[in-house]
């Protein structure tokens, strides 16, 4: 569905990215994991477009973008058809309600008919057992419920794929779980979906693909099994040993 090559991004003397490739096959969920400060929220934001590199290539069906140079309207408008991103921290509205914050990005930035958006979202909120709470204001939700606020507004703007950020690490124990089973459950409906996460159980059990990102490198790639049960590299078992 997408391919990344040759990602280099400095910010100021921090070389961040040193030559980064990635694949994100349809149907697939790829994840990202690594020590912190390894590059992987700057690769995910690259995919997007909310960085922008200072040589790469990004590949989208027939459509090759050439990252160092600045977007034509129809490499934008490509980017963001391809993905929606979950962010760390949620970055909900505060002044506008839940329904106000899934609507807002295909009312006013995409254009859609508001009676089908609304009716959509009512339908999302539902399926991660938030319905209820449509007419309220994001403050009054517990961190799990404002993440999966923020995963329906990522699904109410109908991307090709789901870009996640961390979308855990900011979350008190006890609510990691809710977030990870909403995840789980669109994995297994076929979404495309990126992970950057510390979660490596996660890692391990839903994903198909794993990349293990050091100094700014993919250090190792392959399936959990691969990276998890056997890497390759001293690198990867290291970072892997420090966690058990
Ligand atoms: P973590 O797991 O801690 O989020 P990461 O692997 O996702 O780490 P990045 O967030 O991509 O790593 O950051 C890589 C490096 O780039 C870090 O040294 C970080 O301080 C730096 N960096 C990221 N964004 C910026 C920015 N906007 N301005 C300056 N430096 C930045």
């Amino acid at each position: 569905l997408l391919s990344a090559r040759g990602l280099h991004k400095s910010f100021g003397d921090n070389h961040v990215l040193r030559g980064v490739d990635l694949d994100i096959e349809a149907g697939t969920v790829h994840a990202l994991i690594g020590p912190s400060g390894s590059g992987k929220t700057t690769v995910l934001r690259s995919l997007n477009g909310l960085e922008e590199p200072e040589a790469g290539t990004l590949r989208i069906g027939e459509l090759e973008i050439d990252l160092s140079r600045p977007r034509s309207r129809r490499e934008r408008a490509a980017l963001h058809r391809t993905s929606a991103m979950v962010f760390q921290q949620h970055h909900l509205f505060p002044h506008l309600t839940v329904l106000g914050n899934v609507t807002i990005g295909p009312i006013r930035v995409q254009g859609r008919d508001r009676d089908t958006v609304m009716a959509e979202a009512l339908g999302l909120l539902e399926r991660v057992g938030l319905r209820e709470k449509a007419d309220a204001y994001p403050s009054s939700l517990s961190g799990g419920q404002q993440q999966r606020v923020g995963i329906v507004r990522a699904l109410a703007l109908q991307p090709s794929m789901l870009l996640f950020d961390e979308p855990t690490s900011s979350l008190d124990p006890e609510l990691v779980g809710e977030v990870l089973a909403v995840m789980t459950e669109l994995a297994g409906e076929g979404w495309t979906m990126a992970v950057v996460t510390h979660e490596l159980g996660f890692a391990r059990e839903v994903a198909d693909q794993v990349s293990f990102f050091d100094e700014g490198v993919v250090v190792e790639r392959g399936t959990p099994e691969q990276v998890f049960g056997a890497p390759e590299h001293e690198r990867t078992r290291r970072f892997l040993q420090r966690l058990q």
